[in-house]
């Protein structure tokens, strides 16, 4: 944070928030510019560097964003939580194509409870954080070197996707066949539902990764622990159960919730194929998968890969995109025909308007961290608002991947019934596509 850098703009001089040309943190002044534009953006609270009034809640903040757009709005006078409204210049000064009412459609990790463990950490955003998003969960989840998720299993599907470092899946197939992989950042895995797997971080900074479950109200705090199932099954029965004496159980963990679900341990020192020796050998099945190793669909302004059961069978509920879009590019006007679609942005920052249908659409701002969701059907784009690549994840409830674009779907109407439908000439009916042009 600087102090007042600019006594010379005082009031009655209107500018304009250019947060699209920022770099690093989203929280730092500097990366903003001043402009003259459409969103008016002024100190309403001082002139020369004085404060205009003693009440103790006015604050001397320079440049800050104002509710201007076009010659309508106002400044704000009253508290303000400037970070907040920086990050969000479309819902500060919504634009004058916004209309209707349309429920929220973002909630960033940055408000979500941290569970914390010795191992790591986990937080997540499902249907109780963001009530619209109702077919898919999603949980960001960090394990130190040698940090457990412990041995479970959960009810739902989990779609796991490498941000960072490395890590050692396993799991147990219904034919009883093991299944150990290692993998890094760019790599996914899939987990169908009941199918028991824990997660192990290696390597010097362990690994970081996002979850999505195909149940919007999953909890990572109500999955089956092989911990909690012992501390809650008779000695007796664990004794009889395994046919050893009830004192090989004298020392399992009493206080689960504080000791293990995510726990620091130690780094495996066996090779993955060495890691479980049986005579049925591994699991046929391939959960995890190369994503960012796919050879990407390639846009005029960015890249995009598609995984689904079709190209990752274990992934049967789950499907996913991962897009790069080129600074000022923007993933194009398109929908989604069999189901929601659940956003998680992995660098950058991103407006995305969605267009629900009976006059009524809604624009939002994203930034690195956030989750963003899209209703069934409803029409979107994502424009990328910064200065540096924006990468986002959308993920479906759904076996596989299926969009329709605006531009094709016109340029495969007849002409003739475009142009009287929009008043279009036809220079730019003439530059409508056959293909899809993704992002554009
Ligand atoms: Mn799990
Ligand atoms: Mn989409």
């Amino acid at each position: 944070m600087r102090p007042n850098r600019a006594p010379h703009i005082g009031l009655g001089l209107n500018y304009i928030l250019v947060g699209a040309l920022g770099l690093g943190s989203l929280f730092d002044e500097d990366q903003y510019e001043v402009h003259r534009s459409a969103i008016v953006c002024h100190n309403s609270h001082q002139a020369g560097g004085r404060p205009m009034s003693d009440l103790p809640w006015v604050d001397s903040k320079p440049e800050a964003p104002e509710p201007i757009r076009d010659g309508r709005g106002a400044s704000i006078l009253g508290p303000r939580n400037l970070a907040r409204e920086r990050e969000v210049p479309d819902l500060l000064a919504s634009p004058d194509t916004d209309a209707g009412t349309i429920p929220n459609l973002k909630f960033s990790y940055a408000d979500a409870r941290n569970r914390l463990g010795s191992g790591g950490w986990a937080r997540e955003i499902t249907i109780r954080e963001l009530p619209a998003a109702t077919t898919l969960a999603g949980v960001n989840m960090r394990l130190k070197p040698g940090g457990y998720r412990e041995l479970h299993y959960h009810k739902e599907a989990e779609w796991g996707f490498m941000i960072a470092g490395k890590a050692r899946v396993t799991a147990l197939d219904t034919s009883g066949h093991p299944f150990v992989d290692d993998v890094e950042a760019g790599d996914i895995w899939n987990f169908p539902a009941g199918v028991p797997h824990s997660i192990q971080g290696l390597g010097d900074e362990g690994c970081e990764f996002l979850l999505v479950f195909d149940d919007a109200n999953f909890s990572e705090n109500e999955t089956f622990l092989i911990s909690d199932w012992f501390a809650h099954t008779p000695r007796h029965v664990l004794a009889k159960n395994f046919g050893v004496p009830e004192s090989a159980f004298a020392n399992l963990p009493t206080d689960v919730e504080k000791t293990r679900w995510i726990f620091s341990g130690t780094e495996p020192t066996v090779a993955k194929e060495d890691a479980i020796k049986c005579p049925q050998g591994p699991s046929p099945i391939r959960y995890t998968h190369r994503f960012l190793k796919q050879e990407p669909a390639k846009a005029a302004g960015g890249t995009v890969r598609v995984v689904d059961s079709r190209n990752f069978p274990a992934a049967s509920t789950i499907a996913a995109a991962i897009n790069v879009v080129e600074p000022g590019r923007m993933r194009e006007l398109h929908w989604h025909p069999n189901n929601d679609e659940w956003q998680y942005f992995v660098r950058g920052r991103a407006r995305m308007t969605v267009f629900a249908s009976g006059g009524k659409a809604r624009t939002f701002d994203y930034c690195a961290g956030d989750v963003g969701y899209v209703p069934l059907g409803m029409g979107h784009y994502l424009e990328n608002i910064g200065d540096e690549p924006m990468v986002f994840l959308e993920a479906f409830k759904s076996d596989h991947f299926a969009d329709f674009s605006a531009n094709q779907w016109l340029g495969l109407s007849p002409r003739q019934m475009v142009k009287e439908h929009l008043n279009l000439d036809d220079e730019t009916l003439s530059k409508l596509r056959q293909d899809k042009p993704l992002i554009v």
